[in-house]
């Protein structure tokens, strides 16, 4: 990748995404092979005015050694400089940048029971610090090509080769073009227009219907909010980018009220573990049966993770012509593959969707009908042939999705 296309993308996420400010720390979560681009991330940092940009290294391989090495318990211990991290992560907020660029085969061969179980043993630490701190820092999750990566991506593809086409599609989808600024200025514009238009709806609930079989109501939160593109800060109101790419116009339903079933488009890449065509089927809001031609294991673990994971945390609506759906491309990770057609979220839902949710504590957030889970895993359910009608409080059928895309 030329040296000014990778600086260019580096400051669209230190810019466009984390935005950023003045006298602001940032901590920089990347994988040891992408040496070159986390470099120029902290350099477009601190030209933006950043105190202190800490890089925390990932390693695919060795963290799949340690999962396979390790004992579980101590897999599960939690020292105390780590809670003294979240602490200083509550105090100082630092922006928080994240690049994905691991093989979605990584974890292939660690047991996925221990796997879970350390994540669920660790988040209960966790939660209630990041609790704290929700709602309230910058953060962005952007990609990059790793050849383990690119070789999912194109098999069969030399290695050099693919990593550059992964690269190009990467770019391409992040709209990092001739003006990546002004591209994203544009484009969260109409994703606004289309979300205000949502929320002056008032809808009771959705319907979806396919041809593959998904009849499926969800009901709406009235007390939540339709969102797309950039986020707000709490307190700081500081306008962020937390997905590049992002094409998404989503909602936390109401935890606890879904009917019917709903059969995935794509693979689902789960902790490193792929599940293909599948069905999820909801009674009284919550997930009662499930069936993956492969995968059922990984399913069922993510579903019975914790009493949230069984219920929905987000609608999402993405037209079928997405940018990145129209790379033809699976990219087996979910920042790309969840913005490339309509998906639901089984988990943790959004309390920055409730409406003047800056007055309330999480724990009072939660209680307002947002899901609460450890698990956030996004699904794709949008098809050529997906119709949405919403149906609105006072008895109004309005067409949301006609034929896989928008209606309005
Ligand atoms: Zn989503």
């Amino acid at each position: 990748m030329k040296k000014s296309v990778l600086k260019k993308y580096a400051y669209l996420i230190a810019k466009v995404g984390a935005n950023v400010q003045k006298g602001q720390y940032v901590e920089l979560t990347v994988d040891v092979n992408q040496e070159v681009l986390a470099d120029y991330i902290v350099e477009a940092c601190y030209k933006l005015g950043a105190r202190m940009v800490k890089v925390r290294w990932t390693s695919d391989k060795v963290e799949k050694t340690t999962y396979k090495k390790a004992k579980l318990d101590a897999l599960c211990e939690f020292p105390e400089y780590e809670k003294a991290r979240q602490e200083y992560l509550n105090e100082k907020l630092p922006c928080m940048i994240y690049i994905e660029s691991s093989d979605p085969d990584a974890l292939n061969g660690v047991d996925v029971a221990k796997y879970t179980e350390v994540r669920r043993s660790n988040m209960k630490i966790i939660k209630p610090y990041r609790n704290l701190r929700e709602n309230k820092y910058q953060w962005i999750i952007a990609g990059a090509a790793s050849p383990a990566w690119a070789k999912k991506v194109f098999p069969g593809v030399p290695t050099k080769k693919a990593v550059n086409m992964l690269w190009d599609a990467i770019l391409k989808t992040s709209r990092c073009d001739d003006d990546p600024i002004k591209a994203w200025d544009e484009h969260n514009k109409d994703l606004k227009k289309r979300f205000e238009y949502l929320n002056s709806l008032n809808l009771d609930y959705l319907h979806y219907e396919s041809k593959n079989g998904t009849n499926f109501k969800v009901w709406m939160n009235p007390l939540c909010n339709w969102l797309g593109g950039g986020e707000t800060g709490q307190d700081s109101g500081i306008y962020y980018n937390p997905n590049i790419p992002s094409e998404e116009v989503f909602t936390s339903p109401l935890a606890g009220k879904a009917e019917g079933i709903v059969f995935s488009t794509k693979p689902l890449s789960f902790q490193g573990q792929l599940i293909e065509h599948f069905s999820i089927r909801f009674e009284n809001g919550k997930v009662v049966e499930v069936h993956a031609e492969k995968g059922q294991e990984s399913l069922e673990e993510m579903v019975h993770m914790d009493e949230g994971a069984a219920m929905l945390g987000e609608c999402a609506l993405v037209p079928f012509e997405s940018p990145i759906n129209e790379t033809g491309l699976l990219f087996y990770n979910t920042l790309y593959d969840e913005n490339a057609v309509c998906h639901l979220a089984l988990g943790h839902g959004f309390t920055n969707l409730i409406k003047g949710y800056e007055k309330y504590t999480q724990e009072e957030l939660f209680k307002m009908g947002v899901n609460d889970s450890n698990l956030h895993v996004d699904f794709m359910i949008g098809s050529r042939d997906l119709n949405i009608t919403g149906y609105t409080k006072d008895g109004k059928k309005v067409a949301i999705f006609k034929n896989g895309t928008w209606a309005f």
